[in-house]
């Protein structure tokens, strides 16, 4: 496809420059918001992408103007070859980053900076380890607590999401944020968003507002800090004057912030996704295992994209179940 194409650009003047990819279906832990009760339907191994198709598709990406790539899952780190898939795309002129639960991240660390990995982003939704438990169907607070203390010791830049549910994690809010009085994290505050299988319903979701009342209610307002937020940024970022770390939030539900989006997904069996929210999929996978030219699809998807959440543009729309329930779940999507 002739260069001068920008095949990244939207019809809404967007330039996808974040590429997210899922690496696998699988996970250490069973997130109820994630993870459906009854599980998942696994790809069969021979649909999913090998390292090599992985970096052949990133590469296009790349070319075209992608300059940030996140690993996701899942969680990546359980897939076997992660490490080889890291080098291979650390040749990448990117910045690379991933998404893990740090169940198991300490055995990764060195894998990590030698390929240039400077931040992460670790899913973490209690301080407490009963509601962790509750939360994650698996007993692995300390690792988890302990990992990330870790990484900030291990000069990774961190940044804690938190996806906040109803009568389950709000009232913690304040902790999460005193956490990050003597640690230089990030915590970022989730809204609970509708996939396949979460039982989603918008009077379990905090909303950014709520989130913001407490906060106000709890620290003087002259303490609370709007920062700037980065072009592109998914989230509404703050810090508690004298703080080491700060706190954000990300509100898909009640703030979408798609005017900026730069970002695309593929999934572990190669599926591109224009939108977190859409619907519909264009198959990368299939096209290059049948020796094609993957870039007139990345095009035609990217010019699919919808302008808001997939098509969902209105909050009243969004809680519709038969226009939300279209989408996977998260594990097969990594966020
Ligand atoms: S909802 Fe879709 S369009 Fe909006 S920011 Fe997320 S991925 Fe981008």
């Amino acid at each position: 496809m002739k260069n001068e194409t920008n095949i990244l650009q939207d019809t809404h003047g967007r330039k996808h420059s974040y590429l997210r990819i899922s690496l696998i279906e699988r996970c250490n832990l069973r997130c109820t918001y994630c993870m459906p009760e009854e599980g998942v339907t696994l790809s069969p191994k021979s649909h999913l992408m090998t390292y090599e198709e992985i970096y052949d598709i990133a590469k296009t990406f790349v070319k075209h103007g992608v300059t940030k790539i996140r690993l996701t899952g899942g969680e990546p780190l359980v897939r076997k070859d992660f490490p080889v898939i890291l080098e291979k795309l650390a040749s990448l002129p990117v910045e690379l980053s991933i998404t893990s639960n740090a169940v198991i991240i300490d055995k990764f660390t060195e894998v990590l900076k030698a390929n240039g990995v400077k931040s992460l982003n670790i899913s973490l939704d209690s301080l407490n380890p009963d509601k962790f438990h509750k939360i994650t169907r698996r007993n692995e607070f300390n690792k988890v607590y302990n990992n990330i203390l870790l990484l900030v010791k291990e000069g990774f830049k961190v940044k804690i999401n938190a996806v906040l549910m109803k009568d389950f994690n709000e009232n913690e809010i304040i902790d999460f944020i005193n956490f990050t009085k003597d640690l230089p994290v990030s915590i970022r505050f989730i809204e609970f968003m509708p996939f396949d299988g979460n039982r989603w319903d918008m009077s379990k979701m905090v909303s950014y507002a709520e989130i913001m009342d407490i906060v106000n209610t709890h620290f003087p307002t002259n303490q609370v800090i709007r920062l700037k937020d980065a072009p592109n940024d998914t989230s509404k970022n703050y810090k508690i004057k004298g703080f080491k770390g700060s706190f954000a939030v990300i509100s898909s539900v009640t703030n979408p912030f798609c005017d900026s989006c730069n970002r695309l997904r593929l999934t572990a069996n190669g599926q591109l996704k224009n939108c977190l929210f859409s619907s519909s999929e264009s198959d990368l996978l299939t096209t290059l295992r049948a020796g094609k030219n993957i870039e007139p699809t990345i095009h035609k998807a990217v010019q699919g994209k919808f302008k808001i959440r997939g098509g969902m543009n209105t909050l009243e729309e969004f809680k519709k179940p038969k226009l939300h329930n279209n989408n996977r779940s998260m594990i097969t999507i990594g966020g």
